[in-house]
């Protein structure tokens, strides 16, 4: 397992994530991505929308970040979108409260006090209120990793939405909010969507989207972040359907991940215990990050719970109408949600690697992404920049550029010109050299194997147009 540190410092380096603002010290939770980065990002939503929508049953969607302030008081956020808080007051450092108990029941797992460790877990998995949790941090007298005292202020509740104005009026009949999940908008727009698309239940709705969240702590990098991207599909389904469905879509979301190069081995479920208060059954695709596992997707069973919270609150009919049977409903839902960000993040840390190379020992940095998710897909080299050889090697180039994503690089010994390409993830590598002027052949290296194949040099846009579509 490589460390956190690492990867992040590489996706500095090559310019995949920087920090947010960072010349003036940064922001937390924020973080911008950079060229490759950017490109990354974009190939992990292509092959997500892909997947989810070139097929019949899934129409897609890009509703407004910010929406009516009743959208919130129909799904409950307003009232529920909260995480218990609290304060020490010697370090003046905030924390989730489940956090701070979860940490201190690793701890005692770890010091093999495993009998202490279940009974707080036990209490954790009951408590509700913030005087549930306050109790607990106070009865296993749990202390402040920062100042060591257990100074502690009550457990508050801390709702995780930005509060914003509309319009130019400071006062609460204007008070509007960032979304904290994109779901809602597709819930508004169910309507519309199956309407406009002649849907007929089953069928989904996909989007990607940012949303945005207060969290308490952020931590891990990307893992959890203030603003973020989710890519989410809502499925709407006969009440009583949602059981078949949410195994169908644990399978399909499962093995997406697999195929774009997520090794299996570092992924698992995780049924839910506490559900949120719309869903009867949640689970999750785990990852095994650098810092242990986490989540990057979700799999909800919904229920009628949105549907019907806004029907009421708005007035206005969100039922599916049979027309054979001419039964009507409010479909039940299943979601699949994941973070893209979380995601991309997930897919650096799977492609990760170091090896020491068989021809020279050297430590060789690699990304082995998927090839349809690497942020440059093909570099260009001429092996000297002599004879010929450049001018040859950047026609090469200007014309795969129209194609790929390419790079051209002329700077450096040849095996270093790998090395870089190797460390960003590219999946094909060209050199232009004698050959190429003698007889139009060019070599073909790969990334992973390091073959290397000679092909004729009017054939690499044909040979990568199979390698791409592969
Ligand atoms: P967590 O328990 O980690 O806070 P959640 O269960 O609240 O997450 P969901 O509301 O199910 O998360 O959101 C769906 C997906 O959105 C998550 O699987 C994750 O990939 C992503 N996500 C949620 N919160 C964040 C965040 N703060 N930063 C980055 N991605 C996030």
């Amino acid at each position: 397992m490589f460390k956190l540190e690492t990867i992040i410092s590489l996706a500095k380096r090559r310019g995949f994530v920087f920090q947010s603002s960072e010349i003036y010290g940064g922001i937390n939770g924020c973080w911008d991505y950079g060229p490759l980065g950017v490109e990354l990002l974009l190939n992990l939503k292509n092959a997500w929308w892909r997947e989810m929508t070139f097929r019949d049953d899934i129409e897609g969607l890009d509703a407004s970040i910010l929406m009516h302030p009743k959208v919130w008081e129909a799904s409950g956020h307003l009232m529920q979108f909260s995480d218990p808080m609290i304060d020490n007051k010697t370090s003046k450092a905030r924390y989730r409260a489940d956090n701070l108990i979860e940490d201190h029941i690793a701890k005692l797992r770890k010091k093999n006090k495993n009998d202490e460790a279940n009974e707080c877990e036990k209490a954790l998995g009951l408590a509700q209120e913030p005087a549930d949790f306050y109790k607990i941090i106070i009865d296993y007298g749990i202390t402040d990793p920062v100042s060591g005292t257990a100074d502690w202020t009550d457990v508050r509740n801390f709702n995780l939405m930005f509060k914003t104005f509309i319009g130019s009026l400071d006062d609460a009949a204007s008070t509007i909010y960032l979304r904290p999940e994109s779901a809602q908008g597709i819930f508004v727009n169910f309507k519309n969507v199956m309407e406009s698309g002649r849907q007929k239940i089953p069928f989904g709705i996909a989007q990607i989207g940012k949303a945005f969240r207060n969290e308490i702590n952020t931590k891990n990098f990307l893992f959890r972040t203030r603003e973020f991207e989710q890519m989410e599909m809502q499925y709407f389904v006969k009440p009583g359907e949602e059981k078949e469905w949410i195994e169908y879509w644990k399978e399909q979301r499962w093995n997406w991940y697999v195929k774009y190069g997520m090794k299996p081995e570092k992924l698992r479920w995780k049924e839910h215990e506490k559900l949120a208060h719309y869903a009867n059954y949640a689970v999750d695709i785990e990852f095994e990050f650098p810092f242990g596992f986490g989540e990057i997707e979700g799999i909800h069973s919904r229920t009628d719970f949105d549907l019907m919270a806004h029907q009421k609150l708005s007035g206005k009919k969100l039922e599916f109408v049979d027309t054979v049977t001419k039964e009507r409903y409010v479909p039940y839902i299943v979601e699949t949600s994941g973070g893209v960000s979380r995601g991309l993040m997930a897919f650096l840390c799977n492609a990760y690697d170091e090896e020491i190379t068989e021809d020279n020992g050297e430590k060789r940095v690699v990304l082995r992404f998927h090839h349809k998710l690497a942020p440059v897909q093909v570099a260009v080299f001429p092996l000297v920049n002599k004879d010929g050889m450049p001018e040859k090697a950047h026609a090469i180039y200007k014309d795969l550029q129209k194609y790929f994503k390419t790079q051209y690089d002329t700077s450096g010994a040849i095996g270093r010109r790998y090395r870089r390409q190797d460390e960003i993830g590219t999946p094909y590598c060209i050199t232009i050299d004698g050959d190429t002027l003698a007889n139009n052949t060019v070599t073909i290296r790969e990334r992973d194997s390091m073959q290397q194949e000679t092909i004729n040099a009017d054939n690499i846009r044909n040979y990568l147009f199979e390698k791409f579509t592969e």
